[in-house]
């Protein structure tokens, strides 16, 4: 029927822009996956044969929902949203939920796609979803962003469940977002099924360990993948946008390991500190405050402020780390890093490097993490707080600590020996793509066309 695995690729990506239009970024992550798989696919005929990338681009169900609430002026508002469940053949659906202006289908289908292979890295049984609201919780009050919380939660109860699917944070959601599901959830099912969510507060049912999940996973990975080259984050000059949960922990850990961080960002600008910057203040003005990054300079006054988020990748760096949102790394800004001298680009945040921009990440012969693999430790540490929540135990910051240190070494190691297996030896992208696959696909096999 198709000439080569290539070309059943290529056609399978037009029919998949055909199918799903006005939808960039998910096109984005398939093009992506699509073409690390046609070296798999040539020597699995039977995967062609089974139709198993076809089902794996097709969600398994979607489902989209009116959102009414009352502001605190008595106003009705109402927001849409989202639960995509794409891929329950290793497990529960799972991913997390993006409370954000900016989110429609496309973007939640982009990172439910992505969820599957990063679900599967971890080694663990979990399934890949998405889900999230076009809600801004930026400038609401608590009891607006409780009121908005407590409606999304009264239909999105009817489909998650501890074995059925499991939402956590993800932008604009953080402890207090979930605090308030929890509660509704609770409330609407009469039972305390505290595996249903992850990220909870610590006193009913969530893990240690799992706000710093995503940073410091994503650092274990950097420094794994650096050590493999010989290398170490040790007396490093690195960038880290944003300064949301991923960037706060992925600072905080880097800084630990003796890299220096200079310059933090948010949706307005950027802040560049020579000396380094101090984290305290960045906690306090985003994790207790909730204010803008541009108020750092009135606490350090040697440090500069710039308008302008992506203006933070013409800062000189021997490491870049992205923890913001998809896309914040262009080709432009790719070229600038690698003519500034960054020899590590690793993403916190799903897809924040361009397809354009990553080939210019892998041709300049950048170390290249991407976030299927280097991210995964988020989700790898809710799966840990669904395993407490089954046993009614709590394990302690270094248990969880230890298991999330050792998950992201197998990432690392899976990822690249499957880079080398298929001839790509050092591509993570292909490397994760393809060991991420090859687990659901087996299952997939394994469970028949369904
Ligand atoms: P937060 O909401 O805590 O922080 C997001 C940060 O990115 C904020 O500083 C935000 O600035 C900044 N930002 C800049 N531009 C944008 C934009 N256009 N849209 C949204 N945010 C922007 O989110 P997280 O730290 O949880 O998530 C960051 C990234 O990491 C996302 O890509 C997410 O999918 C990914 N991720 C998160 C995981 C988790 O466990 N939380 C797990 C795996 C991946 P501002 O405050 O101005 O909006």
């Amino acid at each position: 029927m198709y000439s080569n695995a290539r070309q059943y690729c290529d056609d399978l990506f037009q029919r998949v822009v055909a199918r799903n239009a006005n939808e960039p970024e998910f096109h984005q992550a398939v093009r992506e996956v699509l073409d690390s798989l046609a070296v798999v696919l040539e020597r699995h005929p039977e995967y062609i044969e089974e139709g198993i990338v076809e089902r794996l681009v097709e969600p398994e169900r979607q489902i989209i929902f009116r959102v009414p609430w009352v502001d605190d002026s008595g106003r009705v508002q109402v927001n849409r949203g989202f639960r995509v469940q794409f891929n329950s053949a290793i497990g529960p659906y799972k991913g997390g939920l993006r409370f954000h202006p900016s989110v429609n289908v496309g973007i939640i289908k982009f990172l439910g796609f992505e969820q599957i292979f990063k679900n599967s890295l971890t080694g663990l049984p979990i399934g890949g979803g998405k889900g999230g609201s076009d809600f801004d919780p930026k400038g609401k009050s608590d009891g607006e962003v409780m009121r908005f919380c407590q409606s999304f939660m009264a239909e999105l109860y009817r489909h998650i469940g501890q074995d059925i699917d499991v939402p956590a944070g993800d932008i604009g959601v953080g402890a207090r977002e979930i605090g308030y599901m929890y509660g509704q959830y609770k409330r609407l099912t009469g039972a305390c099924e505290a595996g249903v969510l992850t990220g909870k507060g610590l006193i009913y049912g969530g893990s240690l360990v799992r706000k710093q999940a995503t940073g410091y996973g994503l650092v274990y990975f950097t420094e794994e993948m650096m050590n493999d080259h010989g290398d170490s984050l040790r007396g490093k000059t690195v960038l880290v946008s944003g300064s949301g949960n991923v960037s706060i922990y992925t600072t905080e850990k880097a800084m630990e390991l003796g890299a220096k961080i200079v310059a933090m960002s948010d949706s307005n600008g950027y802040v560049y500190d020579a000396g380094g910057i101090d984290l305290d203040i960045v906690k306090q003005l985003k994790e207790v405050e909730r204010k803008r990054i541009s108020e750092y300079v009135k606490h350090r006054p040697a440090a500069e402020y710039h308008p302008g988020w992506t203006g933070i990748w013409n800062v000189p760096c021997d490491v870049a780390l992205p923890c913001a949102t998809q896309n914040e790394i262009d080709a432009q800004s790719a070229q600038t890093l690698v003519k500034n001298g960054c020899r590590v680009v690793a993403e916190g945040a799903n897809m924040p490097t361009s397809l354009e921009g990553t080939e210019i990440f892998l041709q300049g012969g950048v170390l290249f993490g991407p976030a299927k693999a280097a991210n995964a430790g988020g989700v790898a540490t809710s799966a840990l707080e669904m395993s407490q929540n089954s046993m009614r135990l709590s394990w302690t910051f270094e248990e969880v600590d230890e298991k999330l240190r050792r998950i992201m070494k197998n990432i690392y190691v899976a990822s690249s020996q499957a880079a080398v297996e298929y001839g790509r030896r050092d591509n993570l992208v292909l490397g994760a793509n393809v060991a991420g696959f090859k687990k659901v696909a087996e299952a997939m096999m394994a469970q028949g066309v369904v």
